[in-house]
């Protein structure tokens, strides 16, 4: 039998893979179908067919810092910035979950402006609502972790971009690989749910950067995985790069699955910029999140991380409808659960 296929029916099992063997899968082009598949097995027994829908404001587009591939980025003119007030991201969280959502994401660039009080002042208010919360606010101290922690915050989303400390270096200019990772253990310690997670596709990243990357994922038992591929953004140093692609994306998230098998895992909007059913298929490749913008009006084209950004002139109810529907015909179901990670 292939070589490949024996070692996905493997890691189908046994959830372990080496750093050359998961190169290996990255490499082929043959067995991808047996990997998707595989890997949508391992969902379905550890997660089950329910997706979690988690409703994604972006409530602050400005960002003291200077990412090489993000349109947020300091140094970035060519975009109006904006700030939502905190009582309107409470009044946007309302309206998610009269929408239905069990989860609400707040996620912005990383913008001072939002003090511990205030962001203690909208923590409170959102978890009066019976939501799960999950914040995406960047690096803090321990004790502004923790201050978050006990105003009600349950996730926290920070993403280790890669794993490559010298890539890293050269795509975060002025960031501290070691810091990055200090914010996960803190995160962790404080008793977050934790989520990680990795680009694909950035200038010189290898497959054994992104085996890596999976490794550390698996090495610190993230509890969320999402990767997307990076699309160059024409206002960013980087605008002249070619990119990540889809089938390898889809790759790495089919490979966490087999190895995290009990992980929530979202099938990220990037993915979706690339493929018009970029969503759909990557929630039958190991994937059983969507997180749907619930940002109104003019915030939603200004939240311009990358260009193409999807359903930027859409409405969130409409976002809601058009989920459900493609979530309903590949016969999932949404949630109706606030979808923490389920024990192993
Ligand atoms: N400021 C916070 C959260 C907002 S950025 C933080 O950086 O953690 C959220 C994510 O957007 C980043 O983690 C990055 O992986 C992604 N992103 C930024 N620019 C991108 C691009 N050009 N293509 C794809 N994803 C991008
Ligand atoms: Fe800011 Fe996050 Fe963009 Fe980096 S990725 S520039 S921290 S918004």
């Amino acid at each position: 039998m292939n070589k490949l296929i024996s070692l996905i029916q493997r890691a189908e099992y046994s959830h372990s893979l080496s750093k050359s063997e998961i190169v290996s899968l990255f490499k082929d082009n043959d067995c991808t179908e047996e990997l998707f598949k595989a890997a949508d097995r391992v969902r379905k027994k550890y997660v089950g067919d329910d997706v979690h829908l988690r409703g994604l404001i972006e409530f602050s587009n400005i960002c003291k810092r200077n990412c090489m591939y993000c349109g947020l980025r300091r140094d970035n003119k060519n975009i109006k910035r904006y700030r939502i007030q905190p009582d309107e991201i409470i009044r946007l969280a309302e309206k998610a979950v009269g929408y239905g959502y069990k989860t609400i994401v707040m996620q912005s660039g990383e913008d001072d402006y939002y003090t511990v009080d205030k962001l203690r002042y909208i923590i409170s208010n959102i978890k009066k609502m019976d939501v799960a919360l999950t914040l995406s606010i960047g690096e803090k101290t321990f004790e502004e972790y923790k201050a978050y922690k006990e105003a009600g915050a349950d996730r926290y989303l920070i993403r280790i971009e890669t794993t490559d400390p010298v890539l890293y270096k050269k795509m975060d200019p002025g960031m501290s690989h070691e810091n990055r990772k200090r914010c996960l253990r803190d995160l962790k310690t404080l008793g977050y749910e934790v989520g990680t997670g990795c680009l694909i596709g950035l200038p010189e990243q290898s497959f054994e950067s992104l085996a890596d990357d999976i490794l550390f994922f698996k090495d610190i038992d993230a509890d969320m995985i999402g990767v997307g591929p990076f699309i160059p953004n024409e206002d960013t140093p980087l605008k002249d790069e070619t990119g990540g692609d889809f089938l390898t994306s889809l790759k790495v998230v089919a490979v966490t699955r087999l190895l995290m098998p009990n992980i929530n895992i979202p099938a990220t909007t990037a993915m979706e910029t690339l493929n018009p059913r970029g969503r759909t298929i990557t929630l039958q490749s190991g994937a059983n999140v969507v997180m749907p913008n619930v940002t109104e009006g003019v915030y939603r084209k200004l939240y311009a991380l990358y260009p193409g950004k999807i359903c930027t002139g859409d409405t969130p109810a409409n976002c809601k409808n058009c989920i459900t529907g493609k979530i309903v015909t590949i016969g999932r179901a949404v949630s109706a659960s606030k979808g923490f990670r389920v024990k192993a």
